[in-house]
């Protein structure tokens, strides 16, 4: 069953939102309302719609956000969101297990950009992308 069919919102816009560090939104969990605090901190506005897809918001206690369970989201997202480098990213979880070598192509054609990842074992992936209309008319 399609959530679409239900006209429930299933873009996980909340869900995303309230896990964001100083989210102003907040989720009252006895009526489950989805609810967005005013700026001066006092009183809220509830939102019955999503505001990204326009289905309403479901009563917000699925378990995953876009196929991961949630808590090993929320727990990922903790550790992810103060870093900024590569330098800290290994710090902090070690040597990736596979490193990849982007190159890319611009101008090489009117209408089209090439992308080419090599990865350690020198093998090589080429992903050709359409150009935007704005990255067409810059050339
Ligand atoms: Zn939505």
């Amino acid at each position: 069953m399609s959530p679409e069919k239900d006209n429930l919102c299933s873009c996980y816009w909340p869900e995303k939102i309230l896990l964001l560090p100083d989210s102003p939104a907040i989720l009252d969990e006895i009526t489950g309302e989805f609810r967005w605090k005013n700026s001066d901190d006092e009183g809220y506005i509830v939102f019955k719609f999503c505001p990204k897809c326009g289905y309403e918001i479901p009563k917000i206690s699925r378990d995953c956000i876009d196929g991961i369970p949630k808590e090993e989201y929320i727990e990922l997202q903790s550790t992810l969101k103060n870093i900024r480098s590569i330098k800290e990213m290994t710090k902090t979880y070690g040597k990736p297990d596979k490193e990849v070598i982007q190159m890319n192509y611009l101008k090489k054609s009117e209408t089209v950009t090439i992308h080419i990842f090599k990865d350690c074992d020198e093998k090589i992936e080429i992903l050709l992308r359409p150009k935007s209309a704005d990255q067409k008319r810059k050339k």
